[in-house]
């Protein structure tokens, strides 16, 4: 047996079961927080890389030297503590354990764990930690742990020690709950993939439209070869459009959802499933637009060092020169241009503000009035500098013929749809009376009577 230190008072012991990875991990922040820590090893007196302080001994001594044992060994495993079911009886056992995939065995680990050693309080938690993290210590990112279990006193027990590591531990419920947290290590960005999928197949749907529009019409029609626009000069249109019709989708729900309570009287009545997943995944939505409008803000900025464009203004003014011409000045067109880049500007540094205020950092000092202030009215006003900025793009070119190549309209025509969508039936929820109204529904009251009376 391994005695570095003598061994701490009974009451702050703590157990770890399995020497490997992240047993030593937690011994290791258990010593640090100041438990004395005994390890239960099938081999006590080989175990190497044991954290300075640590005991360890045979799963049946070090299982009688602490009242809380963390289990640190795979599931398939388990039926080791089954002739130890006498020293764990009364104990709390921590299960940490995940798996390699969804539903890999009928019941949680937790449940099965508790099957095995019935005398004793199972609890689930630390499970969304890795050996990793825990060795480093805990960072913003990964102070959250969950935890679930039967027995409210062994989680209280559970909870004094995350606290006491630097954790913030969050009550699940019930030991029943421990499949839902064994499944968290096995998600990878849920929020992220119906935003990620949206952003990816409008950039597609985009990029083929635009592609035969611009690139292939030429060809077609004029014999033209220019492909090398597609690099940046298509990259530049497809990027926009994708911001803008996300930042719609942003906000889109949100409208929905109001005229949804108004026309139900109520706001007690939960939206349909679809509209739920859809406003959860709002943040995402924002981020991936303000991701493309960067990289249309980038592409807009390397335009004049572009040799297509330097080549066509110094042919341009040759031809001026050898033809002894002038251009007048046109103070509608400098208006146009101008205007038209402010309000990409102004859209631009709101656009910038909404993402940072989304970061939890920031949104964490942000009292809710001011959080909703900024992704809200900050948010529909960004739309609307956004869209008006592709307004003033368009011009007056909606009326021309001949930007409609093959009878299609161009890409930012089709893009305008969805943002003055969105923009018209906010003007219409923020006329006085309807507003009036949502503000009732929005303070508890019910058409037609309900939780409280009609004023
Ligand atoms: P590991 O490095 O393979 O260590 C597992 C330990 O279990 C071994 O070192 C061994 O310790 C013990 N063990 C192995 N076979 C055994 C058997 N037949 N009977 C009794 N004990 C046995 O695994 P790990 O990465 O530390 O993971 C341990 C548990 O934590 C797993 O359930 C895992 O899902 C969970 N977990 C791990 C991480 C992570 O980052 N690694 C994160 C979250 C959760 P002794 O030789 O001392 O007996």
């Amino acid at each position: 047996m391994r005695e570095a230190v003598p061994a701490p008072p009974e009451c702050e012991r703590v157990c770890v079961f399995g020497t490997g990875d992240l047993g030593r991990s937690l011994g290791l922040r258990l010593l640090q927080a100041g438990y004395g820590v005994v390890f239960g090893s099938r081999r006590p007196h080989s175990s190497s890389l044991i954290p300075h302080g640590a005991q360890v001994q045979g799963h049946a001594a070090a299982a009688q030297s602490a009242h809380l044992i963390c289990i640190a060994v795979q599931r398939e495993h388990y039926d080791f503590l089954v002739p130890l079911a006498n020293q764990l009886k009364g104990k709390v056992l921590v299960d940490v354990s995940n798996n390699l995939r969804k539903n890999q065995y009928p019941e949680s680990n937790g449940e099965y764990l508790q099957s095995l050693v019935p005398g004793a309080e199972v609890v689930k938690g630390f499970n969304t930690l890795s050996a990793w993290s825990l060795q480093n210590g805990p960072s913003d990112a990964n102070r959250q742990v969950y935890i679930c279990g039967d027995s409210v006193e062994a989680k209280q027990v559970v909870m004094a020690v995350a606290t006491k590591l630097g954790l913030s531990a969050l009550d699940r419920g019930s030991l029943s709950v421990a499949r839902e947290l064994e499944d968290f290590p096995l998600q990878l960005f849920p929020q992220w993939r119906l935003p990620l999928r949206i952003a990816i197949g409008l950039s597609a749907a985009f990029f083929f439209y635009l592609l035969i529009r611009d690139i292939i019409y030429a060809y077609a029609t004029q014999g033209k070869d220019i492909s090398f626009r597609i690099m940046v000069s298509l990259a530049n249109k497809v990027c926009p459009i994708v911001s803008l019709i996300m930042l719609s989708l942003c906000y889109l729900p949100g409208v929905l959802a109001s005229f949804l309570q108004l026309y139900r009287g109520t706001k007690y009545r939960r939206f349909p499933d679809w509209l739920d997943r859809w406003m959860l995944c709002r943040k995402q939505l924002g981020l991936l637009s303000l991701g493309f409008a960067f990289l249309h803000v980038l592409y807009t900025l390397i335009l004049p060092i572009r040799y297509y464009l330097m080549f066509w203004v110094t042919e341009h003014t040759v031809s001026l020169i050898r033809e002894n011409r002038t251009t007048m000045f046109d103070t509608t067109t400098a208006w146009r241009g101008d205007s038209y880049l402010s309000l990409g500007i102004l859209g631009f540094g709101l656009y910038v503000l909404l993402g940072i205020t989304s970061l939890p950092s920031v949104s964490n000092v942000l009292s809710w009035r001011e959080f909703s202030f900024i992704q809200s009215k900050l948010g529909h006003l960004t739309l609307l500098l956004c869209t008006a900025h592709t307004y003033l793009y368009g011009w007056n070119r909606f009326l021309s013929s001949s930007i409609y190549k093959w009878y299609t309209p161009p890409g930012y025509m089709l893009c305008l749809v969805l943002p003055s969508v969105v923009l018209l039936l906010k003007l219409l929820l923020i006329t006085p009376c309807v507003d009036r109204t949502i503000t009732r529904i929005h303070q508890g009251w019910e058409r037609g009577g309900g939780r409280s009376e009609e004023p």
